[in-house]
C-alpha cells in the first residue's frame, strides 16, 4: 500500500511503499477513505510532542470502510488496558498504558490501516466521508472541551481552526454566545467565525465586548491563557484543549482570583465519540473542508502551520470514491 511516513521529527513526512497490514486477534482491516489532519500530527511532525515508534504513519481521524463496506471512525485512542484506576473509573482517556492512533500505532496517512475494533467508532450515514472524518478529533475532543466548559452562556474560542468552527456550531445550537479569538488581524477567519454564528470575531489581541463565563484555547500559544483568563468573569473557567502548548507567561495572582479556574483535557473517551457522533447530525455540524491527495500530506501540514485554510485539512489516498 501507499503511505506517507514520518520518519524523523523535523524533517519533510515521505512517500513509502508498505506491505499491506494484516488484522490481529480483534482488529478490522480497513480501506481509508479519507483522514483529516489535526494539530497533533503537526506536532508529531515538527517534534513538538515525542512519536516514540518511528517511522510512524500519521493520521487519527480516519473514515474507513471495512470489508463488508461498513464505514467506521477511527480517532485518536487506539488502545487502553482497561484494568488500570482510570479506565476503572470511567476516565480511559488518562489510561497508564493506552496507545494512540498514529502516534504509537499506524494510523491514516495510508491506503489501508487496522484498528482494534472496540476503539472504533460507528458513524452516522448522512454526511460524505471528507466532511465526517474532521469530526473525529477535532470535533469530538473539542466537544469533550465543551462539557469541560460547564453551562457557560458567553464563551470565547481561541484558535479558530479545525476544532472551534464545529464546536461555534453545537455551542450555538445550545444557545451559547460565542466569542471568536483569531490571530490578529486575520479577518478572513474572523469572517468565517461570524459565518458560523459567532456573536463576535477578534483577534485574540483584543477585549470581547462582554466578559466571558468560559473560553476554551484549541490554539497552541502560551500567552493565550492568560490573555483568556483576563477576559473571564468571575468562577469562570480557561480549558485548554491541545496536546502541546508553548510555555505560559507568569501573571498575577490577581487574574486567578474569585475562583476562576484553568484546566487542561487530555485525549477522548470512546463515550465521548459516541455522545459527539449522536449529535453532530442534530445541530447538524457541517465541516469546512480542504482536501488534498494523500502524497500531498506534507503541503497540508505547511497549510495548517500557515494558517492558510478555513476548516480541516483532509486527506483523500488515490483510491478514495
Ligand atoms: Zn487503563
Ligand atoms: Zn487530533
Amino acid at each position: 500500500m501507499q503511505a506517507i511516513v514520518l520518519e524523523r521529527p523535523g524533517e519533510r513526512l515521505t512517500h513509502a511503499q508498505l506491505p499491506d497490514p494484516t488484522p490481529g486477534p480483534g482488529q478490522i482491516l480497513l480501506e481509508v477513505a479519507a483522514c483529516a489532519v489535526c494539530r497533533t500530527d503537526l506536532h508529531l511532525r515538527d517534534g513538538e510532542i515525542d512519536a516514540p515508534k518511528l517511522p510512524v504513519v500519521l493520521g487519527h481521524q480516519i473514515v474507513g470502510r471495512a470489508e463488508d463496506g461498513t464505514r467506521y471512525g477511527v480517532p485518536w485512542l487506539g488502545y487502553t488496558d482497561g484494568t488500570c484506576q482510570y479506565c476503572q473509573t470511567g476516565r480511559e482517556n488518562l489510561c497508564i498504558n493506552a496507545r494512540f492512533t498514529g502516534r504509537d500505532i499506524d494510523g491514516g496517512y495510508a491506503e489501508l490501516t487496522v484498528a482494534d475494533e472496540r476503539f472504533c467508532l460507528p458513524l452516522p450515514d448522512e454526511l460524505p466521508d471528507e466532511q465526517l472524518a474532521p469530526l473525529l478529533c477535532g470535533g469530538l475532543i473539542g466537544y469533550r472541551a465543551l462539557r469541560m466548559a460547564g453551562d457557560a452562556a458567553r464563551l470565547g474560542l481561541y484558535g479558530f481552526g479545525s476544532a472551534a468552527h464545529q464546536i461555534c456550531q453545537v455551542a450555538v445550537h445550545q444557545g451559547r454566545s460565542v466569542f471568536a479569538f483569531t490571530r490578529p488581524g486575520d479577518a478572513r477567519t474572523q469572517a468565517f467565525a461570524r459565518s458560523l454564528g459567532a456573536a463576535w470575531a477578534g483577534g485574540s489581541d483584543q477585549r470581547p465586548p462582554a466578559e466571558l463565563d468560559a473560553a476554551i484555547i484549541f490554539a497552541s500559544a502560551g500567552p493565550l491563557v492568560p490573555a483568556a483568563l483576563n477576559a473571564l468573569a468571575p468562577g469562570g473557567t480557561v480549558v485548554c484543549a491541545g496536546i502541546h502548548m508553548s510555555d505560559i507567561p507568569a501573571f498575577p495572582y490577581e487574574d486567578l482570583w474569585h475562583e476562576r479556574s484553568i484546566r487542561s483535557v487530555a485525549n477522548l473517551t470512546r463515550d465521548d465519540g459516541h455522545e459527539f457522533l449522536a449529535l453532530a447530525p442534530e445541530v447538524p455540524v457541517l465541516t469546512t473542508v480542504t482536501t488534498y491527495p494523500l502524497a500531498q500530506a506534507e503541503q497540508a501540514l505547511t497549510d495548517l502551520r500557515a494558517g492558510a485554510f478555513e476548516g480541516a485539512a483532509v486527506l483523500l489516498p488515490p483510491g478514495a470514491r
